[in-house]
């Protein structure tokens, strides 16, 4: 595997790899690996002939200073685990190579009603970061295809909408990969990991009152359905951000469902003051 801090390097070294017409595979993450992120890499090695993965712990997207500072960052066994699992070329560039203007005055980006429901509602200008690291890698990359965890359902929408926006839903194919979860249903996700020990025992109860969601839910009114959800979330001591259906397509909140449109459970909560996020689609 090879390691690359600077965009040029990379440009060049990829820029021989298009020549020759071998597909890219490009990961993007914030390191502080687990298996969900592997699992994306292992997807990526399937369909590519070159599989680049990258770790950038965007300052950017953190809407909560404290969260940045205390965004775990495990570099070493990250580069093992990227090697193992067959990613040919590691990206970990600076803040200055990815925005070598500083961090203020920054693109903004027309996210319309993506960025004003659930995580954009919740963490103001949190999408922006998004699109603006996002922009950065993907013209840097430029891969044939993207590999993205259903794990940040809305962020995947997002993200799907930059491309277009910038003009590349022709070049780059968008892969979103199912979630991966701990034996107890918690989505893996690297905050997991400064979860308290009682908290790490409770934090499975998001995924049990999606899971609720998804196999009860009835035609009709929503609200109880949410309710029976957001009372399992009390009872194991969150602090509820939303726990919400929506479209699966445009996230419009449903409070009424007619058994056939496609909806998706989403919820972020917090236990002390570590966020998780998950999600559960109802039906295809
Ligand atoms: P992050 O490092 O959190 O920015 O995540 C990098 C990529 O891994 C994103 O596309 C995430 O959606 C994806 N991801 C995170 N957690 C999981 C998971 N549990 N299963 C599958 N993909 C995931």
């Amino acid at each position: 595997m090879i390691i690359c801090k600077k965009p040029g390097t990379l440009r060049d070294l990829l820029e021989k790899k298009k020549i020759e017409e071998q597909q890219i595979g490009f990961v993007p993450t914030m390191g502080a690996l687990h298996a969900g992120h592997i699992s994306l890499v292992n997807e990526a090695t399937k369909q590519n002939n070159i599989v680049v993965c990258s770790i950038f712990v965007n300052p950017t997207q953190f809407n909560d200073p404290e969260d940045f500072k205390k965004y775990p960052v495990t570099l070493e066994k990250d580069i093992l685990m990227f090697e193992e699992a067959g990613c040919d070329i590691l990206f970990i560039p600076s803040v200055q190579d990815i925005y070598p203007n500083g961090i203020t005055k920054l693109q903004h980006y027309e996210l319309g009603f993506l960025e004003r429901v659930l995580e954009g509602k919740f963490r103001p200008g949190h999408f922006q970061g998004v699109c603006q690291v996002m922009h950065r890698l993907l013209e840097i990359v430029l891969p044939n295809n993207l590999y993205l965890g259903q794990k940040d359902y809305q962020q995947c929408m997002v993200i799907k909408k930059i491309i277009e926006l910038i003009g590349l839903n022709d070049k780059i194919k968008v892969n979103v990969c199912p979630t991966l979860r701990e034996k107890d249903g918690l989505a893996m996700s690297s905050r997991n990991s400064r979860l308290l020990p009682a908290d790490r025992i409770k934090a499975a109860t998001v995924s049990s009152a999606l899971r609720n969601i998804k196999e009860n839910i009835r035609t009709g009114d929503t609200k109880q359905i949410k309710d029976e959800a957001t009372k399992m979330l009390f009872q194991s001591g969150f602090r509820i951000d939303y726990l919400e259906i929506a479209d699966a397509d445009t996230l419009v909140l449903v409070e009424n469902w007619d058994g056939k449109q496609k909806i998706v459970a989403l919820a972020a909560a917090f236990l002390n003051e570590v966020r998780l996020i998950d999600n559960m689609v109802i039906n295809t």
